[in-house]
């Protein structure tokens, strides 16, 4: 019985149907290039003072924080660098 529950507790799927759509969605996947980014500016590397930040960025992480995080930390980059150029 008790082989009958670890089997059914860790083997126990899920299929997903479907995903919630637009509507709900609170990520998106794709973006601009990680290569075409000076990952210590945010830089453009393709056109000159041209910044990157968030979810406009090929970067995509669960829900968690870390999508919060990267825009937070890109976005203080990409500002501090741009108010060099200044
Ligand atoms: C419902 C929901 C729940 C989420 N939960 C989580 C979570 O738990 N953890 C996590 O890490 N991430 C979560 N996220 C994702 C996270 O919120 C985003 O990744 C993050 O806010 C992206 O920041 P951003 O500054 O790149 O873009 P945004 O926060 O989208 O900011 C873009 C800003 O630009 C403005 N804008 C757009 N067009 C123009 C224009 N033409 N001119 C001027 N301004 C313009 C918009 O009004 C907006 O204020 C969630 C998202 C949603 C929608």
């Amino acid at each position: 019985m008790r082989g009958r529950l670890e089997l059914l507790l860790c083997e126990y799927s899920f299929p997903v149907e479907r995903v919630g759509g637009y509507k709900i969605a609170m990520v998106t996947a794709g973006g601009v290039s990680l290569q075409e980014i000076s990952p210590k500016t945010m830089e453009s590397k393709i056109v000159k003072n041209l910044y990157f930040t968030g979810e406009v960025i090929d970067i995509d992480g669960d829900t968690g924080g870390y999508n919060l995080q990267a825009a937070f930390s890109t976005g203080f980059l990409a500002g501090r660098s741009a108010g060099k150029i200044l």
